[in-house]
């Protein structure tokens, strides 16, 4: 996501930065740049109107130009109205001190609402440690109930659902009684979509609004659709006031158009970031961290989150002593490497990293089909080779080969690329910068 305007917005910030001066004109032109990004991103005009004219402002007005290491400075206000744009501080949901506390969820017919829902519900029981149930509302869209039973149950949440043939106001009442009577911290109400927005799609919403009284409401917006998505805000945000905005398919939009105007159309934040169609890709949404990720700067603390949720505490000391001791084998590689792969695709951890970003955009691409080899041919390794990959020769190579369906040379780079990577942690493990030049070289 955000790829193009991240290259563009980096690229001019890079040439700033080199500078030891800068002049108005030197202002001016950079403001020029950013501004044909943002347009090109598909950002809404008016705000890359609004958006460029206070960072010239604060650029020229705080006396930037006069100071050392003025392009720094130019970094620093670009990265502080960017993360003002997408709504300054990340806000959550509100919990009710009585619970349950009830989320509506509304959105146009398609743009991800149903797998909002439980991608919320997963998200509230593993940060939070809530007892989440979910309300199947959305009787029109043919198989939404079915839908909403599958990934409600395997989001671990209560799914309640009275088939189709009921009023969906009477369901999200009947829903609100049942959390109640279960106890359960959290309902999560599923509403209808509608291919566009009419007049009883709103009159319903209210309705069920009227009759669970939810503490947030929350809608669901397609990124990919670009200003469609905030045109559908602001006309949402006329008519059924919400709380906030959960921005779906954000992974398959690399404008970012929609994700950077919403709150400044709409005043209204976008709360969640949905990232793909699996349950775990769903992500509270972070202002200053995506502004960061934006500007190249990397998202060190998402990162950090992400691993944490898949490594704990003992088996990420276990490998640090393995790596101080020389111990780590390919079994331990094989492990990692699974590990990693479970916090996501592995270009979007890498955009996550500083610096990381901009080499992706320079070509470097991640391919995710040859983790897919290095992990096959780990597996047709035996226990014993991958402890000890030095046993890995002749006859061996050529049975791995054949068994992971890769070849010789494949088996015999792995096992020559793994000797590399022992070395470096050895020399990390005892405290030594690593000699990367050399170890390229051999
Ligand atoms: P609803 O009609 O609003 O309930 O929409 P659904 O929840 O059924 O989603 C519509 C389609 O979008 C489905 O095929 C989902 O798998 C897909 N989808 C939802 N969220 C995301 C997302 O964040 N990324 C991607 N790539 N697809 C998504």
């Amino acid at each position: 996501m955000f790829d193009a305007l991240a290259e563009k917005l980096q690229e001019t910030l890079s040439d700033v930065r080199g500078r030891g001066t800068l002049t108005e004109d030197d202002v001016n032109k950079a403001m020029r740049e950013i501004r044909l990004a943002l347009l090109e991103a598909d950002v809404n005009f008016k705000v890359v109107k609004q958006f460029t004219q206070t960072v010239k402002e604060r650029c020229l007005g705080a006396g930037v130009l006069g100071q050392l290491n003025p392009g720094q400075q130019v970094v620093k206000i670009v990265n502080e109205e960017l993360t003002a744009l997408m709504g300054g501080s990340s806000a959550g949901i509100t919990f009710s001190p009585r619970p349950p506390t009830v989320v509506l969820m509304a959105g146009l017919q398609g743009s991800g609402k149903t797998t909002a829902t439980a991608k919320l519900a997963r998200h509230l029981k593993e940060a939070h440690g809530s007892s989440v149930a979910v309300a199947a509302c959305d009787v029109y869209r043919p198989a939404a109930v079915e839908q909403l039973v599958k990934v409600g149950t395997q989001a671990g949440a209560a799914v309640y659902e009275q088939g189709t043939d009921k009023d969906p106001v009477d369901i999200a009442r009947w829903a609100l009684d049942r959390a109640k009577t279960e106890g359960k911290d959290v309902l999560i109400v599923d509403t209808s979509g509608r291919l566009h927005i009419d007049e009883r799609l709103m009159q319903e919403l209210k309705d069920i609004r009227k009759a669970v009284k939810p503490h947030a409401i929350l809608l669901v917006v397609d990124a990919m659709t670009g200003q469609d998505a905030v045109n559908v805000s602001e006309q949402f945000a006329e008519a059924v006031d919400f709380d906030g905005v959960v921005m779906s398919k954000l992974d398959g939009d690399a404008r970012g158009g929609a994700a950077l105007s919403v709150k400044a159309v709409t005043g209204k934040p976008i709360l969640f970031a949905s990232v793909g169609e699996k349950l775990d890709q769903f992500e509270p949404f972070h202002p200053d961290r995506m502004a960061q990720r934006i500007l190249g700067m990397g998202d060190v603390l998402s990162l950090i989150e992400k691993a944490e949720q898949q490594f704990d505490e003992d088996e990420a000391k276990e490998l640090e002593r393995k790596l101080r001791r020389d111990e780590f084998t390919l079994e331990d590689f094989l492990k990692q490497l699974r590990q990693i792969r479970k916090m996501g695709p592995l270009a979007s951890i890498l955009g996550m990293m500083p610096g990381f970003a901009a080499a992706q955009m320079k070509g470097v691409k991640v391919d995710e089909k040859e983790l897919d080899r290095i992990q096959a041919i780990i597996l047709a390794m035996t226990p014993e080779e991958r402890r000890r990959p030095e046993l890995i020769k002749g006859s061996r190579r050529l049975r791995i080969a054949k068994g992971s369906g890769t070849n010789v040379q494949a088996v015999n780079q792995l096992v020559k690329q793994f000797g590399q990577m022992r070395k470096l942690m050895k020399q990390i493990g005892r405290g030594k910068m690593p000699d990367l030049q050399a170890l390229m070289r051999q």
